[in-house]
């Protein structure tokens, strides 16, 4: 089956300019891309574009699909896990409806519950993004992630590991059960009695993770937030480094420097929504100011400029998944990127796209011939407006490998176009 997109703005997601195109989709690829192209023979869908752009399909960098309305982190240990996949198979098809037609898992909840949907969508039957899946927290016992009392035994996203050979095992263990991504918290988080300051897994144990993983082929990605946090993890060879917004011009410099190797990421939404929208479950100003909020959000802002300046690849993500940052609404961290970073809209959408599909390892993130045809067609110009793309009415057409996932274009249109 080949789909022609006709007469619509193309945004490729390269940061040129938009420009007026035909896109030609065959099987699950995108064939051609240019003025007055005009397909021979038949069974070609023509769909008529006039208004509207046509862009990638967006890529979540820092996916917690197995995070479903959390108030506390105990919240997610709680949920026995028969319910925990039909929650996370359900998200899954939600990130999908919001345009997100690529998920890279920043942690799972449980450890299969990431692999499980991965293979789940991956096998035709249930829809959703394409996903990298992650293991749970890798943490140090008393680091994010460590909800066990001396009393009691609880879990929250957390798999507790000490020492070199534990974190091993640990990892080893996640891959033997299929995990693309490894998730190490090298720091605390001020939501925990071990602060975002701290930087409490040792760099044996860093260096440990990254070389098992990358002996199986793996990536890893980490939680961190304290400056001599993103160091280490630089210096130990993680991919994908989150938060990060306390680190000092040195980090940033071990960053800068290692730019084409790695990754970052703010996860900003979860900072912005606990501080201006969750007082409805008890998180008033005066509790955001005690978490850290203000502070934290203004070094995101002084350190991510920085990111942007330095040419250092930034993707979008922002903590989806709890009760005041809703799976579906992922969108928003574009609007964050341009309001408190100081991003253009396109580099904003940049990191959505083209950087996004840099981080999944795959032919996705742009418009572009020979890649695959994940795509979205937006009512109106996101380069304008990148609110546009939070609003789920304007998204005309969902794209996801050459297959549909939603046409609302035209009712009337004909299926199937024969050729004269
Ligand atoms: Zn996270």
């Amino acid at each position: 089956m080949r789909t022609l997109i006709r007469d619509c703005m193309v945004w490729d997601g390269s940061g040129a300019a938009p420009f007026p195109a035909e896109v030609l989709v065959e099987g699950e690829r995108i064939v051609r891309v240019g003025r007055g192209v005009t397909p021979d023979g038949d069974d070609v869908r023509v769909i008529d574009a006039a208004g509207m752009t046509l862009m990638p399909g967006l890529v979540e960098g820092h996916a917690h699909l197995s995070f479903c309305g959390a108030q506390r982190n105990t919240d997610l240990g709680d949920i026995p896990p028969e319910e925990h996949v039909i929650e996370t198979l359900h998200n899954a098809r939600t990130l999908l409806d919001a345009g997100f037609t690529s998920a890279y898992s920043a942690a799972s909840a449980k450890l299969r519950l990431d692999v499980v949907v991965r293979n789940e969508v991956n096998s035709g039957r249930s829809p959703g993004p394409r996903i990298r899946a992650a293991s749970p927290e890798i943490t140090v016992t008393g680091g994010l992630g460590d909800e066990n009392r001396l009393h009691m035994n609880r879990s929250s996203f957390g798999i507790v590991a000490d020492g070199p050979e534990a974190i091993v095992q640990a990892v080893r263990t996640c891959i033997r059960e299929g995990v693309d991504n490894i998730k190490l918290n090298i720091s605390g988080d001020d939501f925990v009695p071990a602060k975002g300051g701290m930087t409490v897994m040792r760099e044996t144990e860093v260096r440990a993770a990254c070389e098992v993983a990358h002996d199986f082929g793996r990536r890893v990605a980490s939680h961190s937030r304290a400056g001599n946090a993103v160091k280490r993890a630089v210096q130990c060879g993680v991919d994908v480094i989150y938060h990060c917004e306390m680190a000092d011009g040195e980090a940033l410099d071990l960053l800068e420097a290692a730019r084409d190797r790695l990754f970052v990421g703010p996860a900003i939404g979860l900072i912005h929504n606990t501080l201006h929208e969750a007082e409805p479950w008890g998180i008033t100003k005066a509790v955001a100011h005690d978490l850290g909020m203000e502070r934290c959000l203004e070094n995101s802002q002084r350190t991510y400029e920085q990111m942007r300046k330095r040419g250092i690849r930034v993707v979008i993500g922002g903590d989806y998944g709890f009760a005041w940052t809703p799976q579906g609404t992922n969108a928003r961290d574009i609007e964050h990127f341009v309001r408190l970073f100081g991003y253009t809209p396109s580099e904003a959408l940049q990191c959505a796209t083209r950087i996004g599909g840099e981080l999944m390892g795959l032919p996705v993130g742009q418009v572009r011939e020979g890649l695959l045809a994940d795509l979205l067609l937006v009512d109106g110009d996101p380069l304008q407006d990148v609110r546009l793309l939070q609003d789920r009415s304007r998204l005309r057409l969902i794209m996801k490998g050459g297959a549909v996932h939603k046409d609302s274009v035209a009712e009337a249109r004909p299926a199937v176009r024969r050729a004269a």
